[in-house]
């Protein structure tokens, strides 16, 4: 396995790489649920390109960049064994070198529900993912569903862009209590990590009132948050959503595919997660 950390070594390195080539990028601190993009990545591609940076560019001032955990040696060593070709882990300044000035702004999709509660958080992300791509000119990008509203904004800016790539969805890898890793659940006290999982039962109620013939979208967000609300150690919900899976327009009826999400905050920890409904 070669790391590299400059934006010419690794376009040069990807140069002679067989082909198909799948990317991989991570913020580090890395868990199963990183793991499973990788091993999907080395199913379906000759060469697979892993990328580690925390961006600082998608943290909001008073968000947790500083604190964000990081063990590089770790994570090559969990790549290594996953059989993947190159890692890129550049500098926040090989990334945004003095003088940078130029970025990729998403439409509305990116100011709903997290970038309603996180401005400039998707531009962020929209501005890091088109560099990662046009450095290692990927045919493939591997995103998690756990980042649902992400995943959505990534597969329209490569479209609307003519990016060239294809995105690929993985489900969300969980924990057997049903609580989504997360690099952020380190955080959590024991106590919280205990309660964690209230947000998997409250998300599973709404699918199971789907199944159940339930389609009334407002009925739905209120079962979620009925849940939530139940749990003393959640401190604050900054939403519970149920929307188109596409758009992420809040829905009044499910009849195709929805995305229920939620975000809440569990002391100094905003933990995410969602669940699809309806198909899709
Ligand atoms: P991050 O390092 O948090 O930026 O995540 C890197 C990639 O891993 C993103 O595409 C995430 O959606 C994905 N990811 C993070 N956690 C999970 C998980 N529990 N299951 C599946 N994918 C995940």
């Amino acid at each position: 396995m070669q790391t590299l950390s400059t934006n010419i070594a690794a376009t040069d390195y990807v140069r002679s790489c067989p082909r198909p080539l799948g990317l991989v990028p991570t913020m580090g601190a890395l868990h199963e649920g990183h793991l499973a993009l990788v091993r999907r990545a080395r199913e379906e591609n000759a060469t697979v390109v892993a990328s580690i940076f925390v961006n600082p560019t998608q943290f909001g001032p008073q968000e947790d960049l500083a604190t964000y955990p990081r063990d590089m040696e770790r994570d090559l060593a969990l790549l290594e064994a996953e059989g993947v070709n190159l890692v890129y882990a550049p500098s926040p300044e090989e990334v945004y070198p003095p003088g940078f000035d130029t970025w990729v702004e998403p439409g509305a999709l990116a100011e709903r529900l997290e970038g309603a509660v996180r401005p400039g958080h998707f531009r962020g992300v929209a501005t890091v993912v088109t560099k990662l791509l046009n450095v290692v000119t990927p045919d493939r990008a591997y995103f998690g569903q756990k980042d649902g509203q992400q995943l959505a904004v990534i597969r329209q800016l490569a479209r609307d862009l003519n990016l060239g790539v294809e995105v690929v969805a993985v489900p969300t890898v969980r924990d057997a209590d049903g609580l989504a890793l997360s690099s952020r659940n380190t955080y959590l006290t024991p106590e919280q990590r205990a309660a964690a999982p209230v947000i998997y039962r409250a998300l599973s109620e709404a699918g199971n009132l789907w199944l159940g013939g339930e389609g009334n979208a407002a009925t739905l967000r209120s079962a979620v948050r009925c849940i939530l609300e139940a749990e003393p150690l959640i401190e604050a919900i900054d939403y519970v959503s149920v929307a188109d899976a596409t758009s992420l327009l809040e829905l009044v009826r499910v009849d195709g595919p929805a995305m229920v999400s939620t975000a809440v905050r569990m002391g100094r920890t905003r933990l995410i997660d969602n669940m699809v409904v309806g198909g899709g």
